[in-house]
């Protein structure tokens, strides 16, 4: 067991540096993830973390969630510590192990860290994936601030080692991009012994082994219920009003208390461990309250356990989700108009309380390879023809340039099905580098298997930008050679940044039957790069007022940020943002895009 001793420097920390602080001062051996707002930034803070202190992690920069658990399994399986985050959609690609981790159980400490997106602030959906312990029968913590953050996955290792079980923390945008004091505990670790000791009974479950591992693992996770403490009551313990609240919800009701001034109507009951819940300490604080209010965002996690399990508890009037939406972020605004109505307080919002921030498109950033990509295929087929498949990643940004956003590699999935409906229309289905090798590859080789006439655009913009730049296997793996293996009937790269070769390349492919792929290629204009910054030294474009015809193609159509509309509404390029692409002077059909060449003065 890892011995924790006091450490009195006080640091500061954001949630996913506290997260990466626990995973070093846990002893963690193995860090699996598949990145994703918004724990994307646990896996350079521990790299860092791991270079610094010369740790010997071993990491897993996986393809997807689904391996990745896997990995994490095998590490801990062989008494190593591992740690495997994700966020929360990546939950549904790692489910198909974790439903069966808790059968075979783990040796050495595994810890489950999942970013949830109440409000679907960086997501396609603000799923509530909550479920997935009850379903895991695995042990749930949801801390809400930094500190607890930190404390809960060095305990959660702990734990994990001695239920012999995975153990799950949910961190929320909110607390992931939070910045507080962390004290730290610096621990002493022990040497560990690794190896794997072959056990049929524990690690192989089909039929009679699976109902009995099942079993044990119900027994188990139950029996932790009943006994565990992860709870505290805030407030003097017997207010007729109880308010039993988790995760973001739980600071924002604090605050409401005190700014309603209910402090003496009203106690709070935060739930950290919220699955399963702390029985024996939520049935000494459930009696003799006048009514009971649970407020937690998304479903009702909290509130239909404890119907299910401390129903004979629940005297008074209890209240959940008919009073709080199970959708979009709860915040401290609605949790005050909620508790307010509650206790029947006059509450009259603050102006600021209810400030309303302009709705905004995304919208690419200057010198994408995306937004030339895009522009070309809107050039090459009409839009009463196309239908653009889209998918997860930075080239959905722009919302409105695919005719859908689901899921990751819903471009490629959805199209195959969709184009033996529609002959008159090209179907073309699009997705980033990650995507396609998260399981994009998948859906093409089952295109070919099936005979599903396809074009799939790969926009390759060498890293899995959205999530900071993670590399890409694009990198790394000869995809033209993966492509023609699986079988595709043609494969054609084409340059990101010359719009007019990618229009004639999918002008060609949109109507021929079988299996045919586009890939663009070309740096994220963010990933530092000699050639761009050689550019950004010597060249710059300019638009000359007397030649441009004001057909709006590069302000409009191709949207770039740096293209700009003046004071004389004249279009001009600003410089300072122009990352020196070249893609305005090729699309420009008047040649008044001119690119000037900056003369060195030593050489001139
Ligand atoms: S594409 Fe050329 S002609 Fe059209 S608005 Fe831009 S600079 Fe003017
Ligand atoms: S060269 Fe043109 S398209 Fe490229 S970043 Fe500059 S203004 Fe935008």
């Amino acid at each position: 067991m890892t011995i924790i001793k006091s450490h009195t420097g006080v640091w500061i920390a954001n949630g996913n540096e506290a997260i990466g602080y626990a995973a070093l001062h846990a002893g963690v051996d193995f860090f699996a993830h598949y990145p994703g707002s918004p724990v994307n930034g646990v896996e350079p803070h521990l790299k860092h973390l791991n270079l610094q202190h010369n740790r010997g992690i071993v990491f897993n920069d996986a393809l997807n969630e689904h391996v990745a658990a896997l990995s994490a399994m095998g590490a801990s399986m062989a008494g190593a510590r591992s740690m495997l985050v994700m966020k929360h959609v990546g939950l549904n690609i790692a489910a198909d192990p974790l439903n069966y981790v808790g059968y075979s159980g783990v040796r050495g400490g595994m810890v489950i860290i999942v970013g949830t997106d109440p409000g679907a602030n960086s997501s396609t959906g603000e799923e509530d994936v909550h479920w997935y312990a009850k379903q895991f029968n695995l042990p749930l913590f949801e801390p809400t601030h930094i500190q607890e953050i930190y404390d809960t996955v060095l305990e959660a290792y702990e734990l994990s080692e001695e239920l012999e079980l995975p153990v799950m923390v949910f961190v929320s945008g909110l607390v992931c991009h939070n910045t507080a004091p962390l004290q730290p505990r610096l621990a002493d670790l022990k040497d560990k012994q690794f190896g794997f000791s072959p056990n049929r009974a524990k690690y192989i479950n089909v039929g009679e082994s699976a109902v009995k591992n099942h079993r044990i693992l119900i027994e188990k996770i139950a029996l932790w219920g009943e006994q565990q403490k992860g709870a505290k009551l805030y407030g003097k313990g017997d207010a007729s009003t109880l308010v039993i609240t988790r995760g973001n919800t739980h600071q924002h009701v604090l605050e409401a208390v005190e700014l309603l001034g209910l402090s003496d109507q009203v106690d709070v009951l935060n739930v950290v461990a919220v699955y399963p819940i702390p029985k024996s300490f939520m049935a000494l604080h459930l009696p003799n309250r006048k009514q009971i209010l649970f407020i937690e965002d998304q479903d009702g996690f909290l509130e239909n356990q404890t119907k299910m399990e401390l129903f004979h508890l629940l005297k008074g009037s209890v209240h959940g989700k008919d009073l709080v939406p199970a959708y979009g972020e709860i915040t401290a605004a609605k949790v005050t108009d909620v508790l307010a109505k509650f206790m029947g307080v006059d509450y009259q919002f603050n102006a600021l309380d209810a400030l309303e921030v302009p709705e905004r498109l995304g919208t690419f950033c200057e010198g994408c390879p995306h937004t030339s990509s895009y522009f070309a295929i809107e050039q090459a087929i009409p839009m009463d023809k196309r239908v653009i498949g889209g998918d997860i990643g930075c080239s959905s940004l722009p919302p409105f340039k695919a005719d859908w956003l689901l899921c990751m590699n819903a471009g490629v999935g959805i199209s195959q099905g969709m184009r033996p409906f529609l002959p008159h229309q090209s179907i073309i289905s699009t997705g980033g580098d990650g995507s396609f090798f998260h399981a994009g590859l998948l859906s093409v080789m089952n295109a070919v298997q099936n005979n599903l006439p396809l074009l799939h655009v790969v926009f390759d913009n060498r890293s899995v930008a959205m999530t900071g730049h993670q590399v890409s296997a694009s990198i790394t793996v000869d995809y033209q050679k993966l492509l023609e293996a699986c079988g595709v009937d043609s494969f054609t790269e084409v340059n990101a940044f010359k719009p007019l070769e990618i229009s004639e390349v999918i002008h060609a492919k949109e109507d021929l039957l079988g299996v045919h792929v586009i890939w663009i290629s070309g740096s994220c204009a963010l990933i530092p790069d000699p050639v761009s910054d050689y550019r950004r030294a010597n060249l710059y474009p300019e638009i000359h007022p007397e030649k441009c015809a004001d057909c709006t193609l590069c302000y409009e159509t191709l949207a770039c940020p740096a293209i700009m509309s003046n004071n004389q509404n004249q279009f001009e390029i600003n410089l300072d943002r122009c990352m020196r692409c070249g893609v305005c002077y090729e699309i420009c059909p008047n040649e008044a895009i001119e690119i000037h060449q900056i003369l060195n003065p030593n050489h001139e």
